[in-house]
């Protein structure tokens, strides 16, 4: 999933997803190509770099994240019992959205 798949596919609505919940600055969708059987991304609208460079004027999108991932986790727990819940960071993000997984397998 490149850096620019996000602006130019799911939140442009360019591109057919399932989306799962979408507030004003939070969007989570259905993975196309699963990994994990459940396999939700949820990002921010906005460009975000990392976890590691979030400034304190960015805690309300933090927060904002954190309650549709909790939705999220909610409706995968409900379905498979458990899940898990990644954030990659670094040189490991491979988004210019920083972003949340939610699986379950
Ligand atoms: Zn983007």
């Amino acid at each position: 999933m490149g850096a620019h798949f996000h602006c130019g596919e799911v939140l442009s609505r360019r591109r057919r997803i399932q989306r799962v919940v979408e507030t004003g600055h939070i969007q989570a969708f259905h993975l196309i190509h699963p990994y994990w059987p459940e396999h939700t991304r949820v990002i921010p609208r906005q460009h975000t770099a990392s976890l590691l460079v979030l400034i304190p004027d960015n805690n309300s999108l933090v927060l904002e994240g954190l309650s549709v991932t909790r939705m999220v986790v909610g409706k995968a727990a409900a379905n498979n019992g458990e899940c898990h819940v990644l954030t990659n960071l670094g040189h490991h993000q491979d988004s210019r959205h920083l972003h949340r997984l939610v699986s379950s397998d």
